[in-house]
């Protein structure tokens, strides 16, 4: 432990975003760094307890699914030793850049200083770790030293792709990395806005495995412009981390009949497509300038959606969700050290509280009917606000009588969560899924029901988060190590 008192002394705190009113001017990320004075106060905070539930991964106990070595690095860190600190970091870890920006911190959600105070800054800690090590030169390509002569592919460049070629690639294996967009990174390129995580940050780490070795083929998608039997018969393993792209949609009157009527990531995509290509003056993106937009879906997403919406000068922005708020603290069912299940104000809602003067979130609430204009164009939204009962056994929504209201909208944004992998390879390999349409692949073995075609990531798991993609890629590329060396 760096200093026994640290905890005792010293306050949690995290470096002071960029103010609502200046960053949503710019597709900047809003984080802000701080010096290493201040990062090792907060490094000081850290226990070293007996039991670090932070780096358990355990998905009751929460913590860390990477099982980064966290009191180690913070320890090495409030010694001012961040080149050490990384060497620990990188043991566990491929990626800390993407984490330490972009993680919902589940470490942290399980750190003994949050049992009765709160929890150390494990994510700041780990990006400023990481930013160090890139900015000052000291992250330089790890050319393998041996090759096995065997080749691997991997469908899709999101963070499971990412992790997987390169774990296999320092295991010794050729690896080609097939992506059907023009650029690689997935989720992490097109999902995520700039703001949160900046492309020149995804393209460095990109540049750098291509340096390493990694043959990154983009523009073409297996299964519809590369046949998947041909990928299979010209590498000896086969890694599908194609994600789970395939978008739940919204049911209610109207749906199909207007235009104006978007998924989420088709919304996200098309923007940050436009703002790398031309700085968005291509003006080849669904444009929120001047309108009232409507988010369905309060999670994430749709707060990307909203940072994205108030970036393009729209005029109000409203996000429904289905589920109640969420209480400000745990509640008894929901103790330390599970992840908390509380209410967050995210970027988005800070900015449209400072825009609006409310956060845009409508709780309890769900779209009854869609209507259009003469031209066909969305117009209004009728919504109903609901409670949940329960009927047989199961909870659904029920609509509450004289909560009718209906909305001004030019621009509806569906972020309602992915309902699985796209079947179109799924079909073509004959694979087995699971009964929530995910690619069939045990954990810890990620073989599909096809021989030496394996599986990591969302496409296996679910919709999830980048944390998980990454150990999948990373625990899926020791399966494949193991299944070729047999
Ligand atoms: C808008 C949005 C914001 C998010 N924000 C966060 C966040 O802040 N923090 C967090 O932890 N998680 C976040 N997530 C979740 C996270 O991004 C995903 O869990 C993660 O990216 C999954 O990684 P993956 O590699 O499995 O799949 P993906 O990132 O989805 O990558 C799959 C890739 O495969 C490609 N592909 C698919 N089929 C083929 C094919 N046949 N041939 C070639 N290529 C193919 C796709 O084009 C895609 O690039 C967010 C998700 C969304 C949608
Ligand atoms: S990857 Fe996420 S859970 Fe793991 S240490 Fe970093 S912020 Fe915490």
């Amino acid at each position: 432990m760096g200093k026994p008192t640290g905890f005792l002394e010293y306050e949690r705190e995290l470096p002071k975003d960029r103010p609502a009113e200046e960053r949503m001017k710019d597709w900047a990320e809003f984080h802000t760094h701080c010096d290493s004075k201040f990062l090792c106060k907060q490094a000081a905070r850290c226990m070293n307890c007996g039991a670090p539930f932070c780096h358990t991964g355990d998905p009751v106990v929460g913590g860390c699914p990477l099982g980064n070595l966290i009191p180690e690095w913070n320890d090495l860190v409030y010694h001012g030793k961040i080149e050490e600190a990384y060497k620990r970091l990188s043991k566990t870890s491929n990626f800390p850049e993407f984490t330490g920006r972009v993680c919902p911190a589940l470490c942290e959600g399980s750190c003994t200083a949050g049992l009765n105070g709160d929890a150390v800054t494990v994510k700041n800690i780990e990006v400023h770790i990481i930013d160090y090590m890139f900015e000052n030169g000291k992250i330089q390509p790890r050319i393998p030293k041996f090759s096995t002569g065997k080749s691997v592919a991997v469908i899709g460049s999101g963070p499971s792709g990412l992790a997987c070629a390169d774990t296999l690639n320092q295991l010794g294996y050729k690896v080609t990395v097939f992506e059907r967009s023009d650029r690689a990174g997935g989720l992490l390129m097109y999902g995520i806005p700039n703001m949160k995580l900046d492309k020149k940050v995804v393209q460095r780490r990109i540049d750098l495995l291509k340096k390493e070795g990694i043959t990154f083929i983009t523009n073409t998608e297996v299964g519809k412009n590369y046949p998947a039997a041909k990928v299979v018969n010209e590498f000896d393993a086969l890694v599908l981390c194609c994600g789970a792209t395939h978008p739940r949609d919204l049911q209610a009157d109207g749906r199909n009949d207007v235009k104006g009527i978007h998924f989420a990531v088709d919304f996200l995509k098309a923007n940050t497509k436009s703002l790398l290509d031309s700085e968005l003056a291509d003006k080849k993106y669904i444009s929120a300038e001047g309108k009232d937009v409507i988010i369905v879906g309060g999670g994430d997403t749709g707060t990307d959606c909203v940072g994205t919406s108030i970036r393009h000068g729209c005029k109000s922005v409203t996000q429904l969700e289905i589920m109640p708020e969420l209480p400000v603290s745990r509640t008894a069912a929901n103790h330390w050290p599970q992840w908390p299940r509380i209410k967050k104000v995210d970027y988005g809602q800070e900015e449209a509280e400072f825009l609006y003067g409310k956060d845009p979130r409508e709780y309890l609430t769900t779209v009854t009917k869609i209507v259009g204009d003469e031209n066909g164009d969305i117009k209004e939204v009728h919504t109903v606000k609901v409670e949940w009962v329960s009927e047989n056994g199961k909870m659904f929504p029920k609509p509450i009588k004289g909560t009718e209201k209906v909305m001004p909208c030019q621009l509806m944004l569906l972020a309602m969560g992915f309902t699985g992998p796209e079947d179109t390879l799924i079909k073509q390999l004959s694979l087995e899924t699971d009964a929530r349409s995910n690619i069939k692949a045990q954990y810890g073995k990620f073989e599909t029901s096809l021989k030496g075609v394996f599986a990591a990531g969302d496409a296996r798991r679910g919709q999830s988060l980048v944390v998980w993609a990454i150990h999948e890629g990373r625990e899926a590329a020791k399966a494949v190590d193991e299944y070729l060396k047999r």
